[in-house]
């Protein structure tokens, strides 16, 4: 019997580098998407930063989710020839001076060396930090909305993409693979449970008093656009998990940003999205039932999970590979 082609639901951060990886191995798919169900991945920050920084806390499993990362990403980049990988010079703003005993304490522990920089007492224009800073080495950031839009492109000039509401009835030729984030409960209401949605909201600000070359971290992150523009976010937030954005998120954003952050700027525009966080924090990968299968549960993390991952999962789907169990839908049954 032949083998069915995929269909992949959704073509967030998830579907978007799947299906790249299963066009990269020469399998046949196609891309369902309408953009308009979920915003999470286009307004995201793209960051790609393995350590919890409040904490000084390494994200369980990172250090497979690091190795190659960068190079997928460049690769993608020459792959669609264009830009979407920015490589970031990221400071860490100290809010006591315990804090900075603990830097220097994990700087040297195994993982955290190569992320936890050299530590500043100089002051920075504009910018209140009066325990000084530290730099988070090996940072960068993907511009999401631009590589899932050229991704977009390609798979239309290759005719595999599919523009509309996906219904599963109308597609029963498939395998169906589901990247639709936060939105798999609403398809599969025993995921109800499992995940933990979070909204996140972030504004985009145009400042000139902000140093352009490098990111800031403190209640909120600083993100250079280019152009005196600055994405500053996230709020976490778990009641309204839509996409509209709320007063109450702007206000809260405006007053992290200006808890450290004394000069002047203007709101250009502002955002909100929903997370696919898993009450585990981690992945949820694979069967839920003949012919469906989901790649999802990205959570907070996606720009550095999704090549690893996505990986994984293909070895799995298509050599028959073992998932490893705590990403495996299946912990939950
Ligand atoms: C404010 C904010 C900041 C963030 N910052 C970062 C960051 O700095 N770094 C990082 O790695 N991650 C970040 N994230 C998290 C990241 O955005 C998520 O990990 C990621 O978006 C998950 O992607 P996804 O593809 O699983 O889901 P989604 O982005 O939700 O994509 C699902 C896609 O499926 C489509 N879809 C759903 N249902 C259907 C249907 N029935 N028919 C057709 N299409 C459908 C949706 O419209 C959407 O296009 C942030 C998130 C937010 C909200």
């Amino acid at each position: 019997m032949e083998q069915k082609d995929y269909l992949i639901i959704g073509q967030g951060i998830a579907g978007t580098i799947l299906s790249y990886q299963l066009y990269k191995l020469g399998t046949r798919f196609k891309v369902i998407d309408d953009p308009q169900f979920s915003r999470s991945s286009r307004i995201a920050a793209g960051l790609a930063n393995p350590v919890v920084l409040k904490r000084q806390k390494w994200v369980k499993g990172a250090e497979h989710f690091t190795e190659n990362l960068s190079r997928f990403y460049q690769e993608m980049e020459k792959d669609l020839k264009t830009n979407f990988f920015h490589p970031l010079p990221l400071y860490h703003l100290f809010q006591s001076i315990g804090e900075i005993n603990d830097w220097q304490q994990n700087a040297s522990k195994v993982h955290l060396q190569s992320y936890l920089g050299e530590i500043f007492q100089s002051e920075i224009p504009n910018v209140n930090s009066p325990f000084g800073y530290a730099k988070v080495e090996n940072i960068f950031w993907v511009n999401t909305q631009a590589m899932i839009s050229s991704w977009r492109q390609f798979l239309k000039e290759k005719g595999a993409l599919i523009e509309e509401s996906f219904e599963a009835k109308d597609y029963p030729d498939y395998i169906h693979i589901y990247c639709n984030g936060h939105l798999l409960s609403e398809q599969f209401p025993q995921f109800q449970s499992v995940f933990t949605k979070t909204k996140g909201q972030v504004m985009i600000i145009k400042s000139n008093a902000l140093i352009p070359d490098y990111g800031l971290h403190s209640s909120v992150f600083t993100l250079p656009l280019g152009n005196q523009l600055y994405k500053v976010g996230s709020t976490y937030e778990h009641r309204k998990l839509n996409d509209e954005t709320s007063p109450e998120g702007l206000s809260r954003l405006r007053s992290d940003l200006e808890k450290f952050y004394t000069g002047p700027y203007e709101l250009v525009e502002h955002f909100a999205g929903v997370r696919p966080n898993i009450k585990d924090r981690q992945p949820l990968l694979g069967k839920i039932k003949d012919g469906n299968y989901c790649f999802n549960g990205l959570g907070s993390r996606g720009i550095l999970m999704a090549p690893y991952l996505s990986e994984h999962f293909c070895k799995y789907l298509i050599y028959a590979n073992e998932l490893k169990p705590i990403w495996d839908l299946q912990r939950f049954n």
